[in-house]
């Protein structure tokens, strides 16, 4: 298979975080077993056959490959794929896609779902995303994975089965909807992004942005930008309950060595072991 974009992988249970993301250059993840994707700023050859994406914002390196990846799967003879992004730019990316349907000679057949904050996207019975929103300097989303199961609702847990047998028989509906959030994906945001929204700091996997990491660099200045610092991670190193974190989207300003010791300088147990760098 061709290997065209680097993928890194981060193992979770039963779950994978594959892809990869440095800031300005390109992000692109998805989870290959629950078959959906977040933002399309390269496109691995490998994960053309992920059919669902959810793009954060209208950044080029989260969003560059739309038509590739479009383009692709057409010519490999699979569905046309979802893509869910930001409401106010699904027209735009509609008219980038005639145009480039016109340059290319060749049909771009998808299905672009604008989304907002608070929307909710049924994937399977079992599987719900939604959206919130995040800080940065174009409209962003973060967004949700959520698993979802039906319990015996609590006020039926003392009974004995042919009791609950009984009531499901009279018509009642003895259960009720729990949910637990898998996979939180922030995109690229401020720390408000995290804060906002506490259910990240729940999930049992972050994907988030850490985009610098050496001392001195302004806060307020990487937050008006819309981007987070290590620091920022120190400060709310009691919050995260989450057991994978993964952090990318780190500046090309920096190489490995360096993010590495800035990260580990700040936080020496790495989270406790939980907090993985995609560099
Ligand atoms: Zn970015
Ligand atoms: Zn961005």
């Amino acid at each position: 298979m061709p290997n065209n974009s680097p993928i890194h992988r981060f193992p979770h249970q039963n779950l994978t975080v594959e892809g990869y993301s440095r800031a300005a250059v390109q992000t692109y993840w998805r989870i290959p077993e629950l078959r959906i994707g977040f933002d399309l700023g390269a496109q691995p050859w490998e994960f053309m056959g992920t059919g669902t994406w959810f793009v954060t914002h209208t950044h080029l390196d989260h969003i560059a490959a739309l038509p590739v990846y479009v383009a692709r799967r057409r010519m490999m003879r699979m569905d046309p794929p979802t893509i869910y992004l930001p409401m106010h730019a699904v027209e735009f990316v509609q008219k980038i896609l005639r145009y480039w349907s016109r340059l290319d000679r060749g049909r771009l057949p998808c299905e672009l779902i604008g989304v907002e904050p608070g929307d909710e996207i049924e994937l399977s019975r079992e599987l719900v995303v939604t959206a919130v929103a995040t800080r940065h300097t174009v409209p962003s989303l973060g967004y949700i994975v959520w698993e979802r199961r039906r319990k015996l609702r609590s006020e039926y847990t003392h009974l004995a089965g042919h009791e609950i047998r009984d009531l499901r028989l009279s018509g009642v509906d003895v259960t009720e909807e729990r949910r637990m959030p898998l996979v939180a994906y922030l995109g690229d945001s401020a720390p408000e992004g995290l804060d906002a929204n506490p259910v990240m700091y729940e999930a049992q996997i972050l994907i988030s942005e850490m985009t610098f990491v050496a001392p001195g660099h302004r806060r307020d200045k990487i937050h008006k930008h819309g981007h987070m610092h290590v620091d920022d991670y120190v400060e709310r190193s009691e919050r995260f309950q989450n057991r994978l974190i993964v952090a990318g989207h780190f500046s090309t300003r920096y190489d490995e060595r360096q993010i590495r010791r800035g990260v580990e300088r700040r936080l020496p147990t790495m989270l406790d072991g939980r907090l993985q760098l995609c560099i």
